[in-house]
């Protein structure tokens, strides 16, 4: 048993720690969303969904090197963020213009874990939902740069979601799995009914593999909300890119990822605040 004086230091530093978590899970995230632009750029290549010589490499080798020029990036420009504004967004050898993608799945990583422990704290469901935002972010900047959904991400987070969710952390077991199951059928058949009346793909196979693993975590309840949010989102999308002068038709191919991969974290965080509420009451004053 502790005497007063240690306890008093143990309190303290346990207050010290509470403050310093959040900066923690805050600088972790940085790390991650670093990790998170090499699967981005060298993922497509590895998985053989892009032919591209300069995405070569795995995930660990080469070191990162620059786009443009293939020179390797300095250590010290590596460091995430503070790399990206020393070099102004230039590489330091060629000048080429780095892609704001890197900063913005940075800053993304840790707005994830942030994210994960001010909704959940110091708890495992925290890391796995951390978790969660990470495959989304990546899913979702692969389908923006490629157009596909690797199934080298979309199953393992089925499987993960199956995993925690057989402990129960999100979900429980029966709904998850009739979730992941009715999610991939439901885009599946739109999917295949929109090629043979239009004759080119509207939702693809990748798109059925999110929303059966946004389901697999979330539980069946999830899927309207998820499609419904993820619609929406999709539809100012293209508004924004007309607004930005970019030509769209109908045959525009709508990369409905993204769409899919926001939805399912605004599910996720609205689901993790208020459990105990339908999703249709919370999110109706969202939208109005
Ligand atoms: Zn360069």
């Amino acid at each position: 048993m502790p005497d007063a004086f240690q306890q008093t230091i143990i309190t303290g530093f346990l207050k010290n720690m509470l403050l310093i978590s959040p900066i923690l899970a805050a600088l972790l995230g940085l790390i991650i969303g670093s990790f998170l632009n090499v699967v981005i750029h060298r993922g497509p290549a590895m998985w053989k969904l892009v032919d591209d010589d300069s995405r070569r490499g795995n995930l660990a080798f080469p070191r990162s090197y620059c786009a443009a020029c293939h020179a390797p990036i300095a250590r010290a420009h590596l460091v995430p963020l503070a790399g990206y504004v020393a070099l102004r967004g230039k590489c330091a050898l060629c000048s080429a213009p780095i892609s704001i993608r890197y900063p913005i799945v940075e800053l993304l990583g840790a707005a994830a874990a942030l994210g994960a422990y001010l909704l959940f704290g110091t708890t495992v469901s925290a890391f796995l939902a951390a978790i969660f935002f990470w495959f989304l972010i990546a899913l979702a900047a692969i389908d923006l740069e490629t157009g596909f959904l690797p199934d080298a991400l979309t199953l393992p987070l089925i499987a993960i979601g199956f995993a925690a969710n057989t402990a129960g952390f999100f979900a429980p077991l029966t709904d998850v799995v009739i979730g992941a199951a009715t999610g991939y059928l439901v885009f599946w058949v739109i999917g295949a009914l929109f090629q043979r009346l239009r004759g080119m793909e509207g939702l693809g196979q990748g798109d059925a593999k999110l929303l059966a693993a946004l389901a697999a975590w979330l539980g069946w309840q999830a899927i309207a909300p998820v499609v419904f949010v993820a619609a929406l989102t999709a539809l100012a999308g293209i508004f924004v890119m007309r607004l930005a002068g970019r030509e769209t038709s109908n045959t525009t191919p709508i990369p409905f990822g993204p769409a899919l991969a926001f939805s399912g974290a605004l599910i996720m965080t609205v689901a993790a605040i208020a459990p105990e509420s339908s999703y249709v009451a919370v999110l109706l004053p969202i939208f109005p």
